[in-house]
C-alpha cells in the first residue's frame, strides 16, 4: 500500500513539471476516433526499413487504437517529423509543432544494445541532443526503436494531432519524405579540418577537471566540408590538454571570451575555470583532433 502512494505522488508531481509542453492526451475509449483526412507534411519519424502493423481506429479491446505502428528493428534511429518544441517522458516523446500539429512516438528504447535488461538508460533512449522544452529542427535525431513498455515486439507508436483532435496519421506517413540520415543542428559548426585532423561534435557526459577527461557522447563527425551524423549512440573520451582547458592555447576559439567575436566560436562562456563543466549537455562541443601512436591529440575546442 505504502508503495502504491509513493508511485502516485511521483506521478502526479512529474506531470506538473510539463509545464507548456505536456504530452498530447489520446482518447481512451470504445468510441469511433476522428477519422477526417489530413495530410500533414512531414519526414517520416524512422530512418531505415519497416512495415506498417496495427493502424488507426482498430480495436485493442478496452479501447481503440489511437495511432499507426512503425515496425522496425531495434536501435532504429527515429527523427523530429516537424520542427518545434520537444517534451518526452520514460520511451515517449511528443512534439509541438511550428505548424501547429502535434505529434507523439512511444515504445522507444528500454534495453541495453543486445541485451532485454530493461534498465532504461536514457542514452540508449533518446539522442543526447534533446532536452524538454527546446527546439528540435525537422529530421533531427529524437531517439531509437524499442519494444518498451506494453509493446510484444520493436516499433515506433505514432499518434498525430491538430488543433481540434487526434488525426488518423497514415495518410501523412504515406506522403512523408523520406531521409537516410539525421539533420544535425550545430551551433558551432567548425570550418573544414586540416589535412590529418578529423572534428568530431560530442555531448558531454562527464568531465573530469582533474586531468582534462572528456567523457560524451558523438553526435557527428566532420570530413572536409561534410558532416556525417551518428545513428547509434557512441561513447568517447577525449583528454582536453591543459593549455586548451586554461584558455592559454592562442588557437583555440572556444574557450577565452576574448576570441568570441570568431563566429564558429558559438555564444559566450564564462572565463576558465570551470569552463567545460559550464557547456550545456545536450549542445555538442567541436573538438578537433589528431591520431597519433593511438592517441588522440587534441588540438582545439569549440563550445557549443
Ligand atoms: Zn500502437
Amino acid at each position: 500500500m505504502g508503495a502504491l502512494i509513493a508511485i502516485s505522488l511521483i506521478a502526479s508531481q512529474s506531470w506538473a513539471s510539463y509545464g507548456k509542453f505536456p504530452p498530447p492526451v489520446a482518447p481512451f475509449t470504445n468510441a469511433k476516433l476522428p477519422t477526417r483526412t489530413v495530410a500533414v507534411p512531414m519526414i517520416f519519424p524512422i530512418i531505415g526499413s519497416f512495415s506498417l502493423g496495427g493502424r488507426y481506429n482498430v480495436s485493442r479491446g478496452r479501447y481503440l487504437h489511437t495511432g499507426v505502428d512503425i515496425k522496425a528493428a531495434k536501435m532504429t534511429p527515429v527523427v523530429a517529423p516537424f520542427s518545434g518544441i520537444i517534451g518526452f517522458k520514460k520511451h515517449t516523446f511528443w512534439i509541438y509543432g511550428d505548424n501547429g500539429y502535434k505529434c507523439l512516438g512511444t515504445h522507444l528504447n528500454d534495453d541495453t544494445p543486445g541485451t532485454r535488461d530493461g534498465k532504461n538508460n536514457f542514452d540508449y533512449m533518446f539522442s543526447p541532443m534533446i532536452k524538454f522544452g527546446e527546439r528540435v529542427e525537422q529530421g533531427q535525431l529524437i531517439g531509437y526503436v524499442g519494444d518498451s513498455g506494453k509493446a510484444t515486439g520493436p516499433h515506433l507508436h505514432f499518434e498525430l494531432f491538430d488543433k481540434k483532435s487526434i488525426i488518423d496519421p497514415v495518410v501523412s506517413l504515406h506522403y512523408a519524405q523520406k531521409i537516410y540520415s539525421p539533420r544535425v543542428p550545430l551551433t558551432n559548426r567548425q570550418p573544414a579540418p586540416a589535412p590529418g585532423e578529423e572534428i568530431y561534435y560530442v555531448c558531454k557526459k562527464n568531465y573530469f577537471p582533474i586531468n582534462g577527461t572528456l567523457y560524451g557522447l558523438l553526435v557527428a563527425k566532420q570530413y572536409g566540408n561534410r558532416i556525417i551524423p551518428t545513428t547509434r549512440p557512441t561513447f568517447v573520451t577525449f583528454t582536453i590538454p591543459e593549455a586548451i582547458r586554461n584558455g592559454s592555447n592562442p588557437n583555440n576559439s572556444g574557450l577565452h571570451s576574448s576570441t568570441l567575436e570568431t563566429p564558429e566560436a558559438g555564444h559566450p562562456l564564462p572565463n576558465p575555470p570551470g569552463l567545460i563543466e559550464a557547456w550545456p549537455t545536450n549542445k555538442p562541443a567541436a573538438i578537433t583532433f589528431t591520431r597519433k601512436g593511438g592517441y588522440n591529440l587534441v588540438t582545439q575546442v569549440a563550445a557549443p
